[in-house]
C-alpha cells in the first residue's frame, strides 16, 4: 500500500466492537469506512427476496453473483441497496443475522465478495478502514495497519444486545454470537491473530479507549 493512502483492515468476532470502533477511526482521520458485514447481510436479503432456499447451495451462489449491490463508504451515512432496494434497517434485522451464514459459509460467494470488497478499497482515494472477519488475512493482508480486535463473550452477547435495544431474547442472542462465531469459523480464522496482525482485547476499553489504542496503533506505523 503507498504511505500517502492509508489502509487500516480491522477483523473481530460479533459483537466486538469492530463497527463503532471502525467508524471512529475513519471520522477522526477523514477516512471512508467498509463494513463487510453489511455486504453478506445485504446478500442473504437478496437470497431470501428471491425465494432461494439457503440450503441450495448453487441457489445461494447464482443470487450471490447476481447482485447488485451499493453501499455506503461515508462513515457518516449508513446506507445499503441490493437489487435496488434499500436494506439498510432490515440488514440488522435477526432474521437476517440467522441467515446470513449461509452465504459466508460457500468459498463461491466469499470469492464474489472478496472482489467487490477489494474494488471498494482500491477505489478509495483517501484512504479507508474495512472491517470484518477476513480483511487483515484475505481481502487486504498488506494494508497499513491490521488488528484483530476482540473480547470476553459474555461482553460481547451484552454489547450486541445494547446494539438491539435489548429486545431480544437470550436464546436470540447466544445465536447471534455464539453461534454465528462458529458457523463463521468454519472457513475464516479470526480467532487468533495473523502474522503481523496486532490483537487488541477491548474487554476492559470503554469506546474511546478503544478507538484511542487503534489511533496509537496507526500513529506506530507512520
Ligand atoms: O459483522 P457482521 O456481524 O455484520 O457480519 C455479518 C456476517 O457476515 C457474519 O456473521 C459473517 O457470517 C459474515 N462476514 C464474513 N466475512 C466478513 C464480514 C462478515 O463472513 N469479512
Amino acid at each position: 500500500m503507498s504511505s500517502d493512502r492509508l489502509v487500516i483492515a480491522i477483523d473481530g468476532p460479533s459483537g466486538s466492537g469492530k463497527s463503532t470502533t471502525s467508524k471512529g477511526v475513519a471520522k477522526t482521520l477523514g477516512l471512508a469506512y467498509l463494513d463487510t458485514g453489511a455486504m453478506y447481510r445485504a446478500i442473504a436479503c437478496a437470497y431470501l427476496d428471491a425465494g432461494v432456499d439457503p440450503s441450495d447451495t448453487q441457489a445461494v451462489i447464482a443470487a450471490t453473483l447476481g447482485a447488485k449491490l451499493e453501499i455506503s463508504t461515508d462513515p457518516e451515512v449508513e446506507k445499503v441497496v441490493v437489487n435496488g432496494v434499500e436494506v439498510t434497517e432490515r440488514i440488522r434485522q435477526p432474521e437476517i443475522s440467522a441467515k446470513v451464514s449461509a452465504v459466508s459459509t460457500i468459498a463461491e460467494c466469499r470469492q464474489d465478495l472478496v472482489a467487490r470488497q477489494r474494488a471498494i478499497i482500491e477505489g478509495a482515494a483517501s484512504g479507508i478502514i474495512a472491517e470484518g472477519r477476513d480483511i487483515t488475512t484475505v481481502v487486504a493482508p498488506d494494508a497499513d495497519v491490521r488488528i484483530l480486535l476482540t473480547a470476553d463473550p459474555e461482553i460481547r452477547m451484552a454489547r450486541r444486545k445494547v446494539d438491539l435495544g435489548g429486545a431480544i431474547d437470550s436464546a436470540q442472542l447466544a445465536d447471534q454470537v455464539l453461534r454465528r462465531d462458529r458457523d463463521d469459523s468454519k472457513l475464516v480464522n479470526f480467532t487468533t491473530a495473523a502474522d503481523g496482525v496486532t490483537g487488541l482485547d477491548c474487554s476492559d476499553l470503554t469506546l474511546a479507549e478503544t478507538i484511542a489504542a487503534v489511533l496509537d496503533l496507526v500513529a506506530a506505523t507512520r
